[in-house]
């Protein structure tokens, strides 16, 4: 089945809307209708009791989206959460460094290479950083000391709060803290339907260990999120472990993995 089939069932049926339809619609950005809504808040619900009920150590926070602009400084995304990003200056096509370029962006011969839409070749720039983060200003005022900007995920509000929250709950280590929000990236290249949107829902848990113990950690929550998406009817055939390669790991990640769906 081809995902245009898909889109186009998913709107029929009420599951999935494209955003700001009637004035043209408004890129990677979804509505869910009466059904993907039901859908989606059952399949959180049961994330939550997952995570919050069935486990004694885990509790639930529901930070805000704005958040001081320092936090995003410390964590090392206003520097490092971007992208490398190419122009053809012909045809005015922007593309992601690596979709030309396997490599390190910065070592490519950006004369040598061919625009793949005009099919001109010097013409493309030399990669550029691209924030992905949406900027906004907080009061009246649009100044540089009031930008603030829409978490791009929402682990930092976890991160925050970790103190009060072992605090409040008396908690000890090892423990988690859950949360599911909205996060917001300004994708440069954003397609694939609901797969990539500038705006979407996390369900996400963090677990704290003692270092040392992250490993077998790691081991046990890889099968316990296996065994999670089996459990709600995904065929267990269709799903894998994928581990992040050294060059695709977040600049905070000692190891990362993906659990992937053989789609459709
Ligand atoms: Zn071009």
């Amino acid at each position: 089945m081809s995902i245009d089939k898909i889109i186009s069932l998913c709107k029929r049926r009420g599951f999935v809307f494209q955003s700001s339809e009637i004035y043209g619609g408004f890129g990677a950005v979804y509505d869910y209708g009466p059904l993907g809504t039901a859908l989606k808040n059952n399949i959180s619900q049961i994330w939550w009791q997952a995570m919050t009920q069935f486990h004694e150590n885990i509790v639930g926070i529901d930070s805000g989206i704005l958040m001081h602009p320092k936090i995003w400084e410390a964590s090392g995304h206003v520097d490092a959460f971007n992208d490398p990003l190419v122009d053809c200056k012909q045809c005015k096509a922007r593309y992601p460094a690596d979709e030309l370029f396997d490599g390190n962006p910065e070592d490519g011969e950006w004369n040598n290479i061919q625009c793949p839409k005009c099919g001109t070749t010097g013409n493309l720039t030399e990669p550029r950083q691209f924030n992905l983060m949406f900027k906004t200003h907080i009061g009246p005022v649009q100044k540089d000391a009031n930008v603030a900007y829409l978490r791009p995920e929402t682990a930092q509000g976890i991160y925050v709060n970790y103190l009060l929250t072992q605090n409040a709950m008396r908690l000890k280590i090892p423990f988690g803290i859950a949360q599911i929000g909205k996060a917001f990236r300004n994708e440069i290249i954003a397609r694939n339907f609901i797969f990539r949107t500038r705006e979407f829902e996390q369900l996400e848990m963090q677990y704290f260990v003692k270092p040392g113990n992250d490993d077998q950690s790691m081991r046990d929550w890889k099968d316990e999120r296996i065994a999670f998406y089996s459990q709600l009817g995904i065929d267990s055939g269709k799903l894998r472990l994928q581990e992040h390669g050294a060059d695709e790991l977040a600049h905070y990640a000692k190891e990362a993995w993906d659990i992937e769906f053989e789609f459709p």
